[in-house]
């Protein structure tokens, strides 16, 4: 479905912060990166839907070169769901518009429509009572558990998580990570970035380490956490489990 080959990134002022990525992530399959800070994680999931415009290389999503000239961006960014550490809702609207704004301007659906897909989501994610609040009158979790239904609401075909819960309370991860896994059980694309080796062991298909802007190791779950190959990454996961 989306396919990278030698994605450089290098940012004004000579920073490397993508160093050549080839990967390929399939249809239904769920990819968890991990790394250290500053290893190029959120560059490159910025760069699959062309939020950083890569220095070198290319993108395929579905067959199209997302980095040539002729795309209609647009379109294409439609088809990707982001979430944010940081929910990115926006305040001053409720959440039933919060997930209806999208589908009706960018996708031109009727208001109807859109509406009765939100309630259904809210309703998945237990908060259908809470269509006609305000972000801030509701808890980290519950955002993010809107953020989540707000992308969905576009009916994209990848989804694409960026350390979903490293800015919430601990009480609250576990919401969140349980919508994220009913996702991924109803074989949704998705790349997730996050530091939950519980969730990485437990739902990824494949767990990549990225360090230095490349990813240095990948494996299945298991392997990648019972057998790492390099001490970069054995280094790595004795400090974070
Ligand atoms: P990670 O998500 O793994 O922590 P990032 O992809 O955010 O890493 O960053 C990779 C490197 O690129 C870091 O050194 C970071 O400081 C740098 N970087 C990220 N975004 C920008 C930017 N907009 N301008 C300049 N440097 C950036
Ligand atoms: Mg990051």
């Amino acid at each position: 479905m989306i396919r990278t080959e030698n994605l450089k990134k290098v940012f004004p002022g000579g920073l490397h912060a993508l160093n050549g990525v080839n990967q390929e992530i399939r249809k239904g399959e769920v990819v968890v990166i991990v790394g250290p800070s500053g290893s190029g994680k959120s560059t490159f999931l910025r760069s699959l839907n062309l939020l950083e415009v890569p220095t070198e290389g290319h993108i395929y999503f579905d067959g199209t070169d997302l980095t040539g000239k002729k795309v209609d961006l647009d379109k294409h960014r439609q088809r990707m769901g982001m979430v944010f550490q940081h929910f990115n809702l926006f305040p001053h609207m409720t959440i039933l518009k919060n997930m209806t704004l999208a589908p009706m301007k960018l996708q031109k659906r009727p208001k109807e429509e859109v509406e009765k897909q939100a309630m259904e989501l809210l309703q998945r994610v237990g908060l259908a009572d809470r269509a006609n609040a305000y972000p801030s009158q509701l808890s980290g979790g519950q955002k993010q558990r809107i953020a989540i239904v707000r992308a969905l609401c576009m009916n994209p075909e990848v989804m694409l998580f960026d350390e979903p819960t490293s800015a919430l309370d601990p009480e609250m991860v576990g919401e969140v990570l349980t919508v994220m896994k009913e996702l991924a059980k109803e074989h949704m694309t998705m790349v997730v970035v996050t530091h939950e080796m519980g969730f990485a062991r437990e739902v990824a298909d494949r767990v990549l380490f990225m360090a230095d802007g490349q990813v240095q190791e990948e494996n299945d779950p298991e392997t990648f956490f019972e057998h790492p190959k390099s001490e970069r990454l054995q280094t790595f996961l004795s400090k974070i489990i």
